[in-house]
């Protein structure tokens, strides 16, 4: 975005829990210039005697004034966020900056004739930018097809179940489970990492006309490269697809 940005006061007005070990927090930030769908902003915790440390969080909402919102699961002995999962309580205030990242990102296209068929690949928390991607699809009325293919270790790690079931029946998003350690009882596809089948182009015509797919993948890094390998087998390109990596892969 070619922009520096400041940091800003965020205080923190709203929680969701979203699994045993991941919850949503919504600040308010004023003076908070807005941002895109799959766009991320630096959090930033200072302790009394100065210290202080920074790490990055996609945005998980569209823009709603300066209300931005964020979802944070817990690392094991991590820094921050543990912080932000269990301890932060209403009214506690911290830094954002942002919004940062201008290429991860989907905005939807006026009334084009055809609409560019959306696949979304995320493993673990790297679901949360494609979240947004798919309330802003929703809230501007878009018609483009988007798959969402979420990629957790067991059921009780999903985030958003609710809503992604809810927006699976109204809003013709395609939602895709697959789990890598514990599929539930009567799955009919067997726990593992995420194959080529799993990635591949639904036959229907509106993925099929005249645009080809754009791919968003996010999550660990290993989990991002693994993914564009197949992506890559399966035809798409440099130029369709876009990835955003968070970090470690924790394996
Ligand atoms: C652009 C971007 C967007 C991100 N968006 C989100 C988001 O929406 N939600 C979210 O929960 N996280 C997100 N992250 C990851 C986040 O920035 C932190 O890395 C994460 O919260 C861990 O920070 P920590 O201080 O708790 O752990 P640290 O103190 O940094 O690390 C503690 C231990 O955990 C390991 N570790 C660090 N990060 C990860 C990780 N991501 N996965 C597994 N193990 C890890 C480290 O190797 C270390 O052993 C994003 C990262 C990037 C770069």
């Amino acid at each position: 975005m070619g922009l520096r940005r400041s940091w800003l006061r965020a205080q923190l007005v709203g929680l969701r829990s979203e699994t045993r070990n991941a919850r949503t927090l919504i600040f308010v930030v004023p003076g908070w210039p807005g941002h895109l769908a799959g766009q991320h902003l630096d959090v930033r915790l200072t302790a009394p005697d100065g210290y202080s440390a920074q790490r990055a969080y996609s945005i998980a909402a569209p823009a709603e004034g300066d209300r931005v919102s964020i979802t944070v699961q817990s690392v094991g002995e991590g820094e921050v966020s543990p912080y932000l999962v269990e301890d932060m309580e209403l009214g506690d205030e911290l830094e954002v900056r942002g919004p940062i990242g201008g290429w991860f990102v989907w905005t939807p296209s006026p009334e084009a004739p055809v609409q560019q068929p959306i696949l979304l690949v995320g493993g673990g928390s790297g679901v949360v930018p494609l979240m947004a991607m798919v309330r802003e699809r929703a809230r501007r009325g878009s018609r483009a097809p988007f798959r969402l293919v979420y990629s957790v270790r067991a059921a009780d790690q999903v985030l958003y179940a609710e809503e992604l079931a809810q927006r699976a029946s109204e809003d013709r998003l395609q939602v895709e489970l697959l789990y890598t350690r514990t599929a539930p009882e009567g799955s009919a596809r067997p726990a593992g990492r995420i194959t080529e089948a799993d990635l591949a182009t639904p036959s229907s015509a509106d993925w099929n006309a005249r645009v080809p797919p754009r791919a968003y993948v996010c999550g660990p890094t290993a989990f991002v490269e693994h993914v564009i390998g197949r992506l890559l087998s399966l035809g798409y390109t440099n130029r369709t697809i876009r990835a955003e990596r968070f970090g470690p892969s924790g394996a």
